[in-house]
């Protein structure tokens, strides 16, 4: 007689999105994909021709609440390469003139660090959406505005 399938609880409940391995088409006419490496530096010939990228293996921890990529020791490897095409998403907010001449400190993540109140490294500089959250939603990028506005009334008026 067949056995009942195992249940599991699921690794993504609800409101979570699967995890999915997705494999394309694209995918499947070759290659090797790696994932959970970081790229340390590149090293190119003398006409400034990438040839090879060293790289070491990474691990995601949580720590306070958040997940970030720890580095694994002597895990350190190199992978020849004739073009890199680097697809990097939101790597922090770009130097910004005011905000380097505001001297505006910057966070782990290189966002504008702000603290409980949306107010960065100089007093009466306010900072909210995008460039203190990190990429992220206009939903959040709008509700931080409005907490940051009530804020910078609070700190107006003491
Ligand atoms: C390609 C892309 C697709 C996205 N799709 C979605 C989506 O589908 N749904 C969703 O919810 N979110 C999406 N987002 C994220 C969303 O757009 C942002 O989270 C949101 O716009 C952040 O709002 P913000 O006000 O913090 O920053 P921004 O919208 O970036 O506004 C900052 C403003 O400040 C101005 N500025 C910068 N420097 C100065 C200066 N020195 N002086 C004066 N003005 C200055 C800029 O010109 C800009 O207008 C997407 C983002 C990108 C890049």
């Amino acid at each position: 007689m067949p056995r009942a399938p195992e249940i599991r609880p699921p690794e993504n409940p609800w409101p979570l999105w699967l995890r999915v391995d997705r494999v394309s088409s694209s995918h499947r006419e070759g290659g090797i994909r790696r994932w959970c490496v970081s790229t340390k530096s590149f090293e190119g010939n003398d006409k400034g021709t990438v040839k090879r990228l060293h790289c070491l293996e990474v691990e995601w921890v949580k720590k306070d609440g958040r997940f970030i990529p720890l580095e694994k020791v002597n895990s350190d490897f190199a992978l020849d390469a004739d073009l890199v095409l680097l697809a990097l998403g939101f790597i922090g907010p770009g130097k910004d003139p005011l905000a380097e001449a505001l001297r505006l400190e910057r966070d782990a993540r290189s966002n504008i660090a702000v603290d409980g109140y949306h107010m960065t490294s100089t007093t009466g500089i306010f900072s909210a959406g995008d460039m203190a959250r990190g990429q992220s939603l206009v939903v959040r990028a709008a509700a931080d505005g409005v907490q940051a506005a009530d804020d910078i009334n609070a700190y107006l008026r003491p």
